[in-house]
């Protein structure tokens, strides 16, 4: 791909400096319980002292070599989206925005920054505003997307500098006031949009009533808190929220395929924002909600919707974060069509799917979950004319709103200008319909098809999978 220069130029010079103005209403709403896990910013603390010992408490053996490991070929430059819509700005390339940590690395930890601190370029921030431009550069420059982590030859991990970056500064405060409220949400209600127990029994008992309607579905159930089931199905918020149809079809293809399936009532939401935020303790709080709930329920196995940063965090991050053993098997419900269609248990024609469609890798699937070949076996076998978009698979762009930076609206801006490179290759395509698997992706892909007046629209496997149905 080539560069594409973005028509207007956002720097990390112009993104806003708000450390002074966070929210100062932030502590005082909320509980005691959130107060010790959720740190809100504290203009009297001595935060670069105490980001420099957090920094030397937290580094890990993977985050240390990927410090020490780069010697500035750039490389990675051709690889990332923002870089690439930015050709003139050096701050947009992935080793600038990991120098920036690497910097503080070596002052403070490696020898020769401690020693020759001139001659390695180290350095340690110097106030309150140079973490707050830190915070900018890592979450706002960064999805996080791991394209360049593939496409480095000395193996550096820039978005694991970038997620331990993060981390460090959500416990001081210094986070995006988005970031900030999902974060909340997350500890106060299990799940990341602050979703009601009776909105969520509710809105399944509407969705099962609607489908109950067709009389050939008039046995069809959404069960809740089954024990023994084949499976137990975890969701995102945002299904609940916003687009239910997605239960709806899930449940429709499951009652169809005489699978035994439930919903927990607790620990439902697969979603982990502490995968964006860099925070192992809400990571590990929520992951192990819904391990627990498995347990609980005894379900055979947890199938996640269609979520990339979900799948990531439920099938291994997670373990990890919850400390947990990793005995529970687990499955996109990509995986789940992709057999019921081979073992013949749903029955679809393809032309009932008739538009051309391409697909989108979801980075957190494809890159940093190996799972690409399923979704195009699941697409060949319910869509008329599938087609590719270029390139794919592990070397696909970022929807651009990857890393949790749909949260971030102060950043919306630049990751517009950066979405010129995915806009040229979503209409390449020729194709009416993006299909993606991650909730996250549909968002990201809605803004870039709207911003740049694309004629395509997003849709999921789920619904082109419902939509094929014969039955
Ligand atoms: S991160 Fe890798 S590709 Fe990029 S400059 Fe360093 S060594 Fe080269
Ligand atoms: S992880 Fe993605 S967005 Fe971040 S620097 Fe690397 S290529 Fe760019």
């Amino acid at each position: 791909m080539k560069t594409v220069k973005a028509a207007k130029s956002l720097s990390v010079e112009n993104l806003p400096l708000d450390v002074a103005t966070q929210d100062k209403a932030r502590a005082d709403a909320l509980p005691s319980i959130q107060k010790d896990m959720l740190r809100t910013y504290d203009p009297a603390a001595d935060n670069v002292r105490r980001f420099l010992d957090l920094l030397a408490e937290r580094i890990t053996r993977p985050v240390a070599a990927s410090l020490a490991a780069c010697v500035h070929c750039g490389l990675c430059v051709e690889s990332c989206h923002y870089a690439l819509t930015h050709p003139d700005d050096p701050t947009m390339t992935p080793v600038y925005k990991a120098d920036q940590i690497r910097k503080i690395f070596k002052r403070r930890i490696d020898w020769t920054g401690r020693i020759f601190p001139w001659w390695v370029k180290a350095g340690t921030p110097r106030g309150d505003e140079d973490l707050n431009r830190l915070k900018n550069i890592v979450f706002g420059t960064c999805s996080a997307c791991r394209r360049c982590t593939l496409n480095c030859p000395m193996g550096v991990d820039t978005a694991i500098l970038i997620r331990f970056t993060r981390g460090l500064l959500t416990e001081l405060g210094i986070v995006p006031e988005g970031v900030f409220n999902v974060s909340r949400d997350e500890w106060e209600t299990g799940n990341q949009m602050a979703v009601t127990p009776l909105d969520f029994l509710e809105t399944l008992q509407w969705m099962r009533d609607d489908l109950r309607a067709d009389p050939k579905l008039a046995g069809l159930d959404i069960p809740v808190d089954l024990p023994g089931c084949d499976f137990m199905y975890t969701i995102n918020p945002r299904e609940i929220k916003f687009d239910p149809r997605s239960i709806a079809q899930a449940a429709k293809i499951f009652h169809l395929a005489g699978e035994k399936w439930t919903l927990p009532s607790a620990g439902w939401d697969q979603t982990n924002f502490g995968l964006f935020s860099g925070d192992d303790r809400l990571g590990g709080a929520l992951a192990r909600n819904l391990y627990e709930a498995a347990i609980r329920l005894r379900a055979g196995r947890i199938v996640i919707s269609e979520c990339g940063h979900g799948y990531r965090s439920t099938r291994w991050e997670g373990y990890n974060w919850a400390q947990y053993d990793q005995d529970l098997p687990s499955e996109s419900v990509v995986r789940t069509l992709q057999r019921y269609l081979r073992e013949k248990r749903i029955r679809v024609d393809k032309t009932k799917n008739d538009l051309p469609v391409t697909f989108h890798d979801s980075c957190n699937v494809a890159r940093s979950g190996g799972m690409t070949e399923e979704p195009r076996d699941v697409l060949r076998r319910v869509c008329a004319d599938f087609r590719e978009m270029t390139p794919n698979r592990t070397e696909n762009y970022c929807c651009t709103g990857g890393g949790g930076l749909l949260s971030m609206a102060e950043y919306r801006p630049l990751r517009m200008e950066a979405a010129a490179i995915k806009a040229r290759q979503l209409e390449a395509t020729g194709a009416k319909l993006v299909c993606t698997i991650c909730h996250n992706c549909v968002d990201g892909l809605n803004d870039v098809i709207k911003h740049y007046k694309l004629d395509m629209r997003v849709v999921q496997v789920l619904e082109l999978v419902e939509n094929a149905l014969v039955y």
